[in-house]
């Protein structure tokens, strides 16, 4: 079959499939434990059912404005307001389809064919793919010492004649870390210097612990209007309201870029699905309790796989600031971490994400969006692989194992 060069270059979401093996193993009885997963498992606010269904009664769903129907725009224009101190025009804002597609028409709407958008390592898996589908360059940026913060300086040194943007995601998938003022304020002053747009995916904004307040980008921005601004916010309904479903995200930006963006979304897909719409104004608007508490049930269960992994002799792990997301180093059991992600979901069932997909070898991403009792079984099943010195034997249900590879 004959296919693009860029079609050709494009790789399959590995965290997507893990979830069509996991659902695949899951339907034939197998007692599979889901910790590659990127979604609460919490309801969406009622508000937003409510909403929505308000307009599936009155049967008119209809095409909407390219950018979004204006009761969500206003709903987004205030909770910018109330979250980032910043008064947004209606011609300052998109929504899209997730926060994915409005990364996506962004990307398409500032970049040049070759031109570089760089960000740190480990990175969010559709980076590196969406800059190549946008015809751009992706250059993620490894820290020197091996954390997960690499310094403004490293990404500094990443700047070259085709840099056109940086990205940071904060707190970051996968690795759960909040990135300090420090290292934010540098670099929207360095993308302020170098002219560089800088897109801060807040998609995890509110998911944070451990008393931290939400990081407000705008407050180290010296260019204060956003016509004259380069710095894109993006966010979504996704996880601060477990509503990945929906598919709602937006932007906010200066409003020529807005414009062109609104352009390319209403060439490629029109606006977003009304209904989703209607939802996501019901949830940005409605009663917010449902974002506390989705909260602090994750910082329970990152306490929960904190616990449990500190009794893994010679796994390390930094303990996330956000996010549902860990990210901890396997490389002393095995390096290769495609070769133990693929072991694991063999032989005990575990879904985990290899650190390979988010540029970091010998790491794993492990969530802790499902249960406590998925988080605990799950970390046991994986020191029981992993361990030589756990009994050889373990019952999955009424199956019993024994370990024959290690
Ligand atoms: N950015 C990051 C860092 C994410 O983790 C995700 C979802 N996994 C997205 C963007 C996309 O969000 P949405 O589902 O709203 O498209």
């Amino acid at each position: 079959m004959s296919l693009s060069q860029l079609a050709r270059s494009i790789c399959e979401s590995p965290t997507l499939k893990l979830n069509e093996t996991a659902a695949l193993l899951k339907d034939k009885g197998e007692p599979v434990i889901h910790l590659g997963g990127g979604e609460p498992k919490s309801k969406a606010p009622i508000d937003a059912i409510v909403s929505c269904c308000s307009l599936l009664q009155t049967g008119d769903v209809k095409y909407t404005p390219a950018d979004g129907i204006p009761s969500l725009k206003k709903a987004i224009i205030r909770y910018t307001e109330e979250h980032y101190d910043r008064l947004a025009a209606p011609e300052n804002v998109i929504a899209s389809s997730g926060a994915k597609q409005s990364l996506m028409v962004l990307l398409h709407a500032i970049l040049d064919p070759k031109e570089e958008v760089i960000f740190p390592a480990p990175y969010w898996v559709s980076y590196p793919e969406m800059v190549k589908l946008a015809g751009g360059v992706p250059i993620p940026v490894t820290a020197r010492d091996g954390g997960f913060e690499p310094t403004v300086e490293e990404m500094a040194e990443a700047v070259g004649p085709y840099t056109k943007a940086m990205v940071l995601n904060s707190p970051n998938n996968p690795s759960g870390v909040v990135y300090s003022d420090g290292f934010i304020a540098g670099v929207v002053e360095l993308c302020e210097k170098r002219n560089l747009y800088l897109v801060m995916d807040d998609t995890y904004n509110r998911l944070i612990f451990d008393g931290r307040t939400p990081t407000n980008c705008y407050r180290f921005a010296q260019v204060h209007h956003l016509d004259s601004s380069k710095l894109v916010v993006i966010n979504c309904v996704s996880k601060m309201y477990a509503m990945t479903g929906f598919r709602i995200g937006w932007a906010i930006g200066a409003r020529d870029l807005i414009r062109a963006m609104t352009n390319i979304q209403s060439q490629q897909t029109s606006g977003p699905a009304a209904p989703s719409q209607w939802a996501a104004a019901g949830a940005l608007n409605g009663v917010q309790s449902s974002i506390e508490s989705l909260r602090l049930t994750l910082e329970n269960n990152r306490n929960v796989m904190m616990t449990r992994l500190a009794a893994f002799n010679g796994v390390k792990v930094v303990k996330p600031g956000g996010t549902f997301y860990c990210f901890p180093d396997f490389s002393a059991c095995e390096r290769d971490s495609q070769k133990l992600s693929r072991l694991l979901l063999d032989k005990v069932r575990v879904v985990t994400v290899p650190g390979r997909e988010f540029g970091m070898e010998g790491h794993l991403r492990l969530s802790f969006c499902g249960t406590v009792k998925d988080i605990t079984e799950g970390i046991d099943r994986i020191k029981w692989a992993l361990d030589p010195g756990a009994p050889n034997e373990l019952y999955l249900g009424d199956r019993k194992l024994v370990r024959d590879w290690r």
